[in-house]
């Protein structure tokens, strides 16, 4: 058996988006459960939408996830170059060799002229296709007579190659996860293969570079579908043996009723607000936000959806915002959805070179890289027995791209918050210590040991890495105020003496949580109060408010002094 070779080929365009991500894992995989390989190529023969930095960042993003290729541009390999910028030699080699057969030809048409002629068929009403029923009337190879073409070409006339179509033949596709299809070559045109620099287009460069890198499986995205036809051929073309393809579906937009809240009800209504009047610009803001806004405000109900569907007696505004929220809230999940919902669609943080522009990443948002590529596998395939968590090394033993979905996976920023608490459960303390260390919080005060204790009672309920910190914030600082409700239920007009009694003891205690524990409740029991009398007011005096992990371990770990501090204080607050 062959052995199995697949490669990861982003354009550098821009930053890796979570489908590129997804698309990078499931050929390392699949690779890796097939004792195969993985490579990294860059395809960049497209140089007016290359982006600087994309090519880094890609790089740099599968290095976080763990995604590391067995060949690429800086790693090498025995089928360097891995840049398809660099390939053109060979490219040139197959450019020749295609205009030898009867699948190829050249065409000198300018841009505008084809402009021209799209104008002429839209007057009509119909669509300009290059193919076999206009070719023969434009400027190329195949209508022009053997002289006329060695004239244009002693004139050194630009042309591009362009691929020459068969006419009505059944090609049937095969496809992995979706099984067989066929389709019609009148439906496909004449698509260029080589531009008229010289420069291959993507399907011509893309299929070489399969071949000559001994590609065993192309998986990449469904937006690529409708070219199986064509890479079908053009294989067929050059006399070469295609690959396996497997087409993986989309990822959509997150379920809207779960993203919006009393809290961010505001902030995301303004940015679809301005979104919608930049689109539609004789409605108001003011009226327009403050429409969507009421359909924000029932996202949650059932009748969301149908208000949304009804479109009687609608006026223009209403028309137009109920129209553009169907068509903002489904489909696939865009750069854009992550800025209104507060998510990143991202696995780093991108400064677009050119207008500075941020999009945030998930590495900055503090998620774990594990974390992150466990809940990214999952959109779209499901492990044996629903399992949740898996290592990088447990997907890889059981990823089957037979068990991929054929249909869309729906983003859920709350499962990938799911998924970060999970590992945040799994790492040790020390772990945790080594991660929060890494931010930007500053903890040179703070004793390691005492950093470990804490991580260790907080982490718990962390969703980040920084929640610990966040949510322990008393254990690094005394409160300066105290919760108004919390006040109210703690604290009444015995209690101040109550607790002037109890720093007495305290004063007199050694302070571990365990005697601690025993020392309160002694003191509660000696009184006659409940517990809850004594331990909700300490909590408030050491807290501010009554939240935090358990009375006695709070006091060990801020200390006799500290405690005693924080509870005279309250006692003179409350005074
Ligand atoms: N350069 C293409 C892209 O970025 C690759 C598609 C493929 O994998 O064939 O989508």
């Amino acid at each position: 058996m062959e052995k199995v070779r697949v490669r990861f080929a982003p354009s550098p365009t821009g930053p890796l988006h979570l489908g590129g991500v997804r698309t990078a894992l499931y050929d390392y995989l699949f690779a890796k459960n097939q004792g195969g390989e993985f490579v990294l190529r860059i395809e960049d023969t497209d140089t007016a939408r290359y982006v600087e930095g994309a090519e880094d960042y890609i790089e740099e993003a599968l290095e976080w996830c763990g995604i590391i290729p067995d060949e690429s541009p800086k790693k090498g390999g025995k089928f360097a170059p891995y840049r398809q910028s660099e390939r053109r030699d060979i490219y040139d080699r197959y450019t020749e060799q295609i205009l030898k057969t009867d699948y190829a030809y050249i065409a000198f048409d300018t841009p505008e002229e084809l402009d021209a002629i799209r104008a002429e068929f839209e007057a009509e009403g119909d669509v300009f296709s290059y193919d076999n029923k206009t070719r023969n009337r434009l400027r190329n190879s195949i209508a022009l007579s053997e002289e006329e073409v060695q004239k244009l070409l002693d004139e050194k006339t630009p042309y591009v190659v362009r691929f020459k179509m068969p006419v009505d033949r059944t090609l049937n596709l095969h496809d992995i996860i979706r099984g067989n299809s066929s389709v019609n070559t009148n439906t496909l045109d004449d698509k260029v293969l080589v531009k008229n620099d010289g420069m291959p287009t993507y399907h011509f460069a893309n299929i070489i570079d399969d071949h000559e890198m001994e590609i065993s499986h192309v998986i990449r995205g469904e937006e690529w579908l409708p070219s199986l036809g064509l890479h079908t051929l053009l294989y067929e073309a050059m006399g070469w043996e295609a690959p396996q393809f497997a087409h993986l579906s989309l990822i959509l937009k997150p379920d809207v009723s779960t993203l919006i809240n009393k809290d961010n009800i505001d902030s995301i209504t303004k940015s679809f607000a301005e979104e919608f009047v930049l689109k539609n610009s004789q409605f108001s803001f003011d009226e327009s936000a403050e429409l969507i806004k009421l359909f924000f405000a029932e996202v949650k109900s059932p009748r969301f959806k149908s208000m949304l569907g009804e479109n009687d007696k609608d006026n223009p505004l209403t028309a137009s915002v109920k129209q553009f929220l169907k068509k903002g809230l489904s489909g696939k999940l865009s750069k854009r959805d992550g800025d209104k919902f507060g998510f990143p669609v991202f696995p780093l943080d991108f400064k677009d070179p050119s207008t500075g522009v941020v999009s945030k990443g998930y590495r900055e948002n503090e998620y774990l890289p594990d974390a992150f590529i466990n809940m990214v596998a999952l959109l779209g395939w499901t492990p044996a027995d629903d399992k949740e968590i898996l290592s990088l090394e447990e997907m890889s033993k059981e990823f089957d791209l037979h068990k991929v979905h054929k249909a869309g996976a729906r983003f859920s920023k709350e499962k990938s918050e799911w998924f970060n608490h999970q590992y945040i459960q799994m790492k040790s303390d020390d772990e945790l210590l080594q991660i929060l260390k890494n931010t930007d919080l500053n903890l040179s005060g703070v004793a390691d040991e005492k950093l470990v204790k804490i991580i260790g009672l907080m982490k718990e309920r962390a969703t980040f890495p920084k929640d610990i910190y966040e949510n322990g914030k008393f254990f690094f600082e005394a409160p300066v105020s105290y919760d108004e409700k919390a006040s109210k239920k703690a604290w009444n007009e015995e209690t101040s003496a109550v607790l002037e009694e109890l720093v007495k003891n305290l004063a007199t205690t050694e302070f571990t949580s365990e005697i601690l524990k025993q020392a309160v409740h002694d003191f509660a029991e000696n009184k006659g109060l409940g517990m809850g009398k004594v331990m909700m007011p300490l909590r408030l005096s050491l807290v501010g408010e009554l939240k935090g992990p358990d009375v006695p371990d709070i006091m060990e770990l801020i200390g006799k002094e500290e405690s005693i501090s924080r509870i005279n204080n309250a006692i003179n607050n409350f005074k």
